[in-house]
């Protein structure tokens, strides 16, 4: 046996045992110190929680479901539905529209998709605002986002896109790194409605991080009867905090609530500049003892 073959074969045996290694340590037996104690996994002898069917501590309640979070913050954890993973964009739609024209009622070409490049995807300006396939009503959001390092215009033409949960409530995209724009309309305002309660945006060309949590609003026969609840984080800093929101998006009016489904598309704004996404990943939220 030449040197060569006898190294392969010391290399495919220390694969192995690396292989077994790790198969083990999916639920290696922890070490027992020498003063290891045990307690009991529940009781039923204990008072019942106020407005639960649950006792305190309570043996028989069910124990939350398992989640494999994602290897570094940010990544999408192993329930999360993820809707752009760097590749492509066939978990998202651009809804039809009629033809653009322009100011001599010529039609004007549209572009037919976003763009998707280098792990992100970009706003192709006039393609139109683009919508996931599935619908969305409570959830946890995540998505990053960064402004190009070019700007295309001030105030609300740098940078702009936005988050429109169930296709109408704004999450606002925009450069706002010293940008003089009005308050609810910086990065992170509930469009027109509430500022972000502090500016944590990174500059143009770098990517931001949002994480969501929107607690849908409710209608019966069209009729508002809970309004929706955003929960706002940019860059691991809050920026709302479970507030109310008064309306749809709208453009220097009030906002107001028009019936809907409980779930409908999440939307990204073609506010007409390009402006970048990647990592955008989902979770419908659910009640509590469901595991
Ligand atoms: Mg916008």
């Amino acid at each position: 046996m030449n040197q060569h073959l006898r190294m392969l074969m010391a290399a495919g045996a220390l694969s192995a045992v690396a292989l077994l290694w790790t198969a083990g340590a999916a639920d290696p037996e922890p070490k027992k110190a020498p003063n290891f104690r045990t307690s009991a996994t529940g009781y039923n002898d204990t008072p019942v929680l106020p407005g639960q069917k649950w006792k305190v501590h309570d043996i028989d309640r069910p124990r939350p479901a398992v989640v494999t979070p994602g290897a570094k913050l940010g990544d999408a954890p192993s329930d999360a539905i993820v809707l752009f993973d760097g590749k492509d964009l066939s978990k998202w739609e651009i809804p039809p529209r009629p033809a653009g024209r322009n100011k001599k009622g010529v039609e004007r070409p549209r572009p037919t998709s976003w763009k998707v490049e280098n792990g992100y995807f970009e706003i192709a300006p006039g393609a139109g605002t683009l919508q996931t396939k599935d619908k969305f009503g409570d959830m946890q959001l995540h998505l990053e986002w960064a402004s190009t390092e070019v700007i295309y215009g001030d105030s609300q033409w740098r940078g702009n896109s936005g988050v429109l949960i169930m296709g109408r409530y704004e999450i606002q995209v925009l450069d706002s790194d010293n940008n003089p724009t009005y308050a609810d309309g910086q990065a992170g305002a509930i469009y027109g409605q509430w500022p972000p309660l502090v500016n944590p945006v990174r500059k143009r060309g770098q990517w931001n991080a949002y994480d969501i949590v929107w607690e849908a609003p409710a209608f019966e026969n069209g009729k508002l009867t809970r309004p929706a609840y955003a929960t706002v984080f940019l860059n691991g800093v809050l920026l709302h905090n479970r507030k109310e929101v008064i309306g749809e998006m709208a453009h220097k009016v009030v906002g107001i609530y028009k019936g809907h489904g409980p779930e409908e598309p999440l939307a990204l704004q073609d506010h007409d500049v390009p402006v970048r996404y990647r990592n955008v990943w989902v979770r419908r939220l659910k009640g509590y003892d469901q595991p």
